[in-house]
């Protein structure tokens, strides 16, 4: 309630850790290659860079340049600073770590000031590596209505690319979460002409970066990591490094000589829904009503076959009073029009629940109604999935086209709602029996829920 969680949605708190692995003396990361797990495509491409870098003369002798500019784009917590950092630890390269940020400035010309002088001690030092991370906020596409300052910033960056010589090896890398926003300029061929995608890891990568962050731990033998890997799915490697990390703190707490799946369970927990809140005070009628919200998501899922239903509880997290944690079999690439309805449909099954049992919602479904509408939006802007057919629209047009959008959104939610409604209202007794039976024992795995479902049927048949 308020926040359903599940894998493939965002995680909330989450502390991202960040490699520390550094020569304090010098500014040459001790990272290698072998500490980036999965992400085998990227790292074959940037093999031929590391040659490049560690073997000049020879491309130098064909008249080859080395390319001066990558660019890694893709969410949050996957990989790029680690890359960017195991590239300049490969090549025994200096590593300037920065941030697009760090060069907006009020000022003019002091962003563009503090590109030359990263350049300028890049090249002293080199064979470097400069890393610019949130590249966007300098190389946004530059508009009438640009700014003068970030303007000078980006010129002076893209100066300084176009000026290397070719005995300077330096290279710079780029990160971004959105390569859409990068000004042309910035991407054409000498400069950022790599673009190299660094998405979520998949289910073999996922078991090789839990692998390399337990790697120096004292695991339980009880504890399956490619079990781990396959609960963990839409989750990023932070998310993995930060569920091993969890896991080791919490078995410190519990004074056990090895981690065990216990700690791990915890830690996912804590990963996708924040912190248990022990102490919470929540009224009893509240109690109820959170109940039959999460059970209204779980038989949802259940009735429509979704993802596995791995456990529904109503102990608070974070900020959520209840979630739902759900474990897909598989990684998946495509997702159907009717699926992407189902999703809609157990998003709403908890402000369903509450209309049925209640006669009235509460604020508690914010969050669903948010992630529901950007299902929706989705399937109708960019999905071509809605009345307006295989059109898709771009920002820009999307302001002179709101209302024909608008109505589409809302046919897609009503709709969803009215037959998540009507399902869950045939089965007021069975989602009363799980509601009842979580606002008993706070939290239902699977399997328990699984024995509640298989009582009703052997009593009635599900009505769908
Ligand atoms: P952001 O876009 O938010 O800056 P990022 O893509 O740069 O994120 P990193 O900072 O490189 O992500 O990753 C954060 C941490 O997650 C790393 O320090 C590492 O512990 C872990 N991690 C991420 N991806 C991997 C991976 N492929 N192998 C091993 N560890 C990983």
């Amino acid at each position: 309630m308020k926040l359903e969680k599940s894998p493939q949605l965002e995680p909330v708190h989450i502390k991202m850790e960040k490699d520390d692995k550094q020569n304090n003396n010098t500014n040459k990361p001790a990272v290698r290659f072998n500490d980036v797990a999965g992400l085998d495509e990227v790292k074959e491409e940037l093999f031929e860079i590391i040659d490049f870098i560690k073997n000049p003369t020879k491309y130098h002798k064909m008249g080859a340049t080395i390319p001066k500019g990558i660019l890694f784009y893709g969410p949050p917590g996957t990989g790029k600073t680690l890359l960017a950092q195991a590239l300049a630890g490969e090549t025994d390269s200096s590593f300037f770590p920065t941030s697009g940020s760090e060069f907006v400035e009020k000022y003019v010309g002091v962003g563009a000031k503090r590109v030359r002088t990263l350049f300028e001690k890049a090249k002293k030092a080199s064979p470097s590596v400069i890393f610019v991370d949130e590249i966007d906020a300098i190389g946004a596409k530059r508009t009438s209505e640009s700014n003068n300052e970030k303007d000078q910033t980006l010129n002076q960056l893209l100066i300084e690319m176009d000026g290397f010589h070719s005995e300077q090896t330096i290279l710079v890398i780029g990160a971004t979460n959105r390569l859409d926003l990068l000004d042309e300029a910035l991407l054409r061929p000498g400069r950022f002409d790599r673009h190299m995608f660094i998405g979520n890891p998949d289910l073999h990568a996922r078991e090789e970066i839990l692998l390399v962050h337990t790697k120096n731990k004292p695991i339980a033998s009880s504890v399956n990591i490619k079990e781990l890997a396959q609960r963990t799915h839409g989750m990023s490697g932070a998310h993995l490094s930060n569920i091993a990390n969890e896991a080791a703190i919490l078995a410190v707490r519990s004074n056990k000589k090895d981690i065990g799946i216990n700690e791990f369970n915890e830690a996912i927990e804590k990963v996708i829904a924040g912190l248990q809140r022990k102490n919470a005070v929540i009224l009893d009628k509240e109690k109820r009503k959170v109940s039959f919200h999460e059970a209204g998501h779980a038989l949802m899922g259940k009735i429509l076959n979704c993802d596995l239903v791995s456990k529904v509880s109503i102990v608070p997290r974070g900020e959520a009073l209840g979630y739902v944690m759900y474990a897909p079999e598989e990684d998946r690439y495509l997702t159907t029009t009717s699926e992407l309805k189902n999703k809609i449909k157990v998003l709403l099954g908890g402000r369903c629940a509450e209309q049925i049992i209640f006669g009235e919602v509460s604020t508690g479904a914010r969050d669903d109604l948010q992630k529901a509408n950007t299902i929706a939006y989705q399937m109708v802007c960019e999905y071509g999935m809605s009345n307006l057919k295989n059109r898709v629209f771009e920002p820009t047009l999307i302001k002179n086209c709101y209302p024909l959008i608008d109505g589409e959104i809302k046919g897609i939610i009503d709709g969803c709602y009215k037959e998540a409604f009507v399902t869950l209202e045939s089965n007021t007794d069975l989602l009363s029996s799980i509601a009842n039976e979580l606002y008993k024992k706070e939290t239902l795995t699977g399997e328990e829920l699984e024995n509640i479902l298989k009582l009703h049927e052997k009593k009635c048949s599900l009505n769908i």
